[in-house]
């Protein structure tokens, strides 16, 4: 590839603040918010022009597990009191039940995480890029940001990397893979997807046809229809999938498909793109339309042939690309494969998570969707190696490839943002680095907050 030469130039101090927390997605607002009631100013960078990432834009909406306590719960709680998300149901899958809290209504779920950060006094900046960090030395100093007024930089004490992608770890030098590592250049990363909704689906008569029928085999289904507006999940259709494929040579490249209700609507999880890098933009953007075209497909298919879309239609497509997988940040510790299916118990543990094991096979074959025994996280993942006063949390934490496949999921990824929050003002409040903070004081906090850290901690 050819280069040329960006011309150096001098970019104004827009503001000064302990902690910068980087992307407003599913991790970021709990961050920020942790970091904000420890009595620290927060500033939270957020791209696009409203929060929640992947949980609200992404339309995904249901976190895998049940929030097990603090913030996770508190927002959870608050998303309930007020009509945005039901109760928590049982999903019957192939190894046994999952506990899942009830998906919410993404709309109203921006509103409240604007609200829990504003009450909080978090300074959010909207439709803001973070471009990339300056370090003195390893440290980092604070980001350049990009926005309609121009690039300026934001000081901090400590940096927290909730980008999703390891943005800014990856800028500042810390070591990463891209999703398994295995085949170097080739990456080998869960697909992509895009969510849509569909209104006007008659749930009754879905329902009624997904308790009889063999080709659901991982499903919850509410005992009444006055509760089917929220936690009606419904993953399986390969069969039917299959045989409209058959009939109408119609390319549907996912034969396992979820369907699940929020508010009412149905969402629809169906597409999936293979083997795209992300950080390519002609690949992201090529991606992006074969979605569309999949969505056209996916909606065509389920109104032909399953029980209850017959009037249905497209009601709303994510305005964002579902990304499962980039870049696993190398942090003090690996999460590994081992530690979740067997559930290691860890000193520095700052969670215990229940989500499910949700790994979509990189090569389109399968989904693996299973219950499994709680598991701990600890802080290390969150500290990368060889750059200080930053912390990582979310989707790009130091986990492997397998290990990820629970780590992603929302819940895990809440609890890590509310960690790195209080680990990221304990820094600043005792003068140290992040890297050196006493975890023992992280715990004592976050059991304050209400945070189970050990699976005897879960009732
Ligand atoms: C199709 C799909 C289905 C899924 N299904 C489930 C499910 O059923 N249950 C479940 O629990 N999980 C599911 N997941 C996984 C889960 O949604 C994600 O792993 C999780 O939401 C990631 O949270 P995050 O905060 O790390 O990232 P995001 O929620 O993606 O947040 C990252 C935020 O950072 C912002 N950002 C990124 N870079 C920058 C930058 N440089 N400057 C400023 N802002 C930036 C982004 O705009 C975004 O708002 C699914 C994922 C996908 C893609």
């Amino acid at each position: 590839m050819r280069h040329i030469e960006e011309p150096a130039r001098q970019i104004p101090v827009l503001m000064n603040v302990d902690i910068v927390v980087v992307g407003g997605g599913t991790t970021g607002p709990l961050a920020a918010v942790a970091a904000a009631r420890q009595g620290k100013s927060v500033v939270l960078i957020e791209r696009f022009g409203s929060l929640g990432g992947n949980l609200t834009l992404g339309l995904n909406t249901k976190p895998s597990g049940s929030m097990v306590g603090g913030l996770p719960l508190e927002l959870w709680n608050l998303a309930r009191s007020t009509g945005a998300a039901g109760e928590d149901y049982v999903a019957r899958t192939k190894t046994g039940g999952v506990n899942i809290a009830s998906p919410c209504d993404p709309e109203i779920m921006k509103m409240l995480l604007t609200r829990l950060c504003a009450d909080a006094g978090v300074q959010i900046l909207f439709e803001t890029l973070v471009s990339r960090p300056i370090l003195e030395g390893n440290t980092v100093i604070g980001v350049v940001i990009e926005n309609k007024g121009g690039r300026s930089f934001i000081g901090a004490k400590v940096v927290i990397d909730c980008s999703a992608d390891g943005d800014v770890a990856a800028a500042a030098g810390a070591p990463f893979i891209m999703g398994s590592g295995e085949d170097g250049e080739s990456l080998k990363m869960q697909p992509v997807g895009m969510y849509f909704t569909m209104s006007d689906v008659d749930l009754p008569a879905l329902a009624r046809w997904a308790r009889t029928t063999d080709d659901i085999p991982a499903q919850a289904i509410p005992a009444t229809d006055d509760k089917l507006d929220y936690g009606l999940w419904l993953t399986g259709f390969n069969k039917t999938v299959q045989a409209y494929k058959v009939e109408t040579g119609i390319d549907l490249p996912r034969e396992n498909i979820t369907l699940k209700t929020a508010n009412g609507l149905m969402y629809v999880n169906a597409t999936r793109v293979l083997d795209v890098d992300v950080f390519s933009p002609v690949e992201f953007s090529a991606a992006v339309i074969d979605c569309y075209r999949q969505i056209d497909e996916y909606a065509r298919f389920l109104i032909k042939k399953v029980p209850g879309f017959e009037k249905s239609r497209i009601s709303q497509i994510a305005p964002v690309l579902g990304v499962r997988e980039t870049r696993h940040i190398h942090g003090e510790y690996t999460l590994t494969a081992n530690d979740v299916m067997k559930g290691t118990s860890f000193e520095d543990t700052i969670a215990v998570d229940v989500s499910a094991f949700d790994v979509h096979a990189p090569k389109g074959e399968d989904v693996d969707f299973q219950g499994l025994q709680p598991y701990e996280i600890p802080y290390r993942c969150m500290v990368p190696m060889g750059v200080e006063q930053l912390l990582v949390a979310g989707r790009c934490v130091s986990a492997d490839h397998v290990a990820h496949g629970r780590t992603r999921n929302m819940p895990a990824c809440m609890a890590m943002g509310q960690a790195a929050g209080v680990a990221a003002s304990i820094a600043v409040s005792s003068n140290t680095t992040v890297r050196h903070i006493s975890t023992d004081g992280l715990q004592a906090i976050l059991r304050k907050m209400g945070m189970p850290l050990h699976a005897a901690d879960l009732q």
